[in-house]
């Protein structure tokens, strides 16, 4: 894929203005930072900058304000907790603007306002790119979960700097170069969640990529559903069975192995533990029963699945895990997966909001290679696409 430039070929960066495009984008709780992870996450690039002497100018967005200022969205209200989990005194500038730059000195870090309080940022407008351009010498992209978008400090900018990936972006990109761009086989690819209609493309990539493909969660209820399997009252989109038959019959092609569950977990209603809870194979689900979940028998000839295998890429919980024990079957197939991964037998790579918050609750998290907390730019890199933000910093100057 990738011939990006790395903070390894940026050269003295004693004395020079260096804008770095982060992910600051965190959630806040009474005007607190209720979750650090994308903090900490430019900690690696910001520490060596600033220890090597550059200027470093922070770049970032902050909710969506549409293009206009909005003081509830300033980047101000992120300054302090950012110094404290930098450890250093940081700036906030209020304005792109050259003169208040100049007053910075050689290792300092600063804050610049919201990105999005300008309208250029979305457009990807030329002429915002060039007044960013205009404060420094050199672009680092960190924000590897912003680079599926096409805007100014994102895509526009590396057009006009020289243009580097931080060190959270080059891990990003190695992570998934290693899962799926030229991963070792046998690959595995588990897809899980509520709905087949949001990872269509997913499914449709994959196929063609990877060796196993383990459909589990609501998806799998479609897919079963399409096969003619009375799914009961499960979430389950009965209108793309004709979809979901032609992934089957294109995974069929491509020799790819389609694994969907022969047992399951079922309920009448989504409750902790409800008292309609059982698990049967799934030509047996009832009328008015859902499948909540994966069954364990399932789940044994998946972690069979895995210990074959030498890649593995994850997106999506294989049942209703926020409700216990609809979660076992996501639990257990993540410490096999975490297991074989320390065990050094596989490589594993997993994203996604609901799949990092089902890893996380396993235990599951650390020990995976790689656990990407990037979303909507993870979903995309997953669909083969290719991100504005990771193409810019290809053909950067
Ligand atoms: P991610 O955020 O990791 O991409 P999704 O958002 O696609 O994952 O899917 C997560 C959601 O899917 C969770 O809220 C989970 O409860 C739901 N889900 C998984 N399996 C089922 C199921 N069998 N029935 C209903 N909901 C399910
Ligand atoms: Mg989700």
């Amino acid at each position: 894929m990738t011939s990006f430039k790395t903070l390894d070929d940026l050269g003295d960066a004693s004395g020079k203005r260096i804008l770095v495009r982060v992910d600051l984008n965190v959630p806040m709780e009474e005007g607190k930072v209720s979750d650090d992870t994308r903090l900490r996450a430019t900690l690696p690039t910001v520490t060596e900058l600033a220890d090597k002497g550059a200027i470093v100018l922070l770049l970032a967005h902050f909710g969506r304000p549409k293009g206009m200022p909005d003081p509830a969205m300033s980047l101000a209200l992120v300054t302090k907790p950012y110094e404290q989990v930098l450890g250093r005194p940081v700036r906030f500038i209020g304005e792109w603007d050259k003169q208040a730059v100049a007053t910075l000195a050689p290792g300092d870090v600063a804050i610049l306002e919201n990105t999005r309080f300008d309208p250029g940022e979305e457009k990807n407008d030329p002429a915002f790119a060039a007044r960013l351009a205009a404060l420094s010498d050199l672009y680092v992209n960190d924000a590897f979960s912003a680079a599926h978008r096409a805007h100014a400090s994102t895509e526009g900018i590396a057009h006009l700097l020289p243009a580097y990936a931080g060190r959270a972006m080059e891990a990003e990109l190695k992570a998934l170069e290693r899962a799926l761009g030229d991963p070792e086989r046998p690959v595995a690819a588990v897809v899980g969640g509520a709905k087949v209609s949001t990872k269509l493309e997913v499914l449709r990539h994959l196929v063609a990529r990877v060796d196993h493909l383990i459909i589990g969660g609501g998806m799998a209820n479609t897919f079963l559903a399409a096969r003619g399997v009375d799914v009961g009252r499960s979430l389950a989109e009965h209108d793309l069975a004709g979809t979901a038959n032609e992934i089957l019959d294109a995974a069929e092609r491509a020799n790819c192995t389609v694994h969907l569950p022969y047992d399951v977990v079922v309920a009448k209603e989504l409750a902790a533990s409800p008292p309609s809870l059982r698990t049967c194979d799934v030509h047996e689900v009832a009328a008015d029963e859902m499948i909540l979940d994966i069954g364990p028998a399932a789940v044994e000839a998946l972690a069979d699945v895995l210990k074959t295998c030498r890649t593995l890429v994850w997106n999506g919980p294989l049942g209703a895990f926020e409700t216990p024990p609809f979660d076992a079957a996501t639990v257990a197939l993540a410490r096999t997966a975490a297991a074989l991964t320390q065990e050094g037998s596989l490589v594993s790579v997993a994203g996604g909001g609901d799949t990092v918050a089902a890893l996380n609750r396993a235990g599951a998290a650390e020990d995976f290679t790689f656990v990407s907390t990037a979303g909507g730019a993870f979903l995309e890199w997953m669909e083969g696409k290719e991100l504005p933000g990771v193409a810019a910093l290809n053909q950067g100057k």
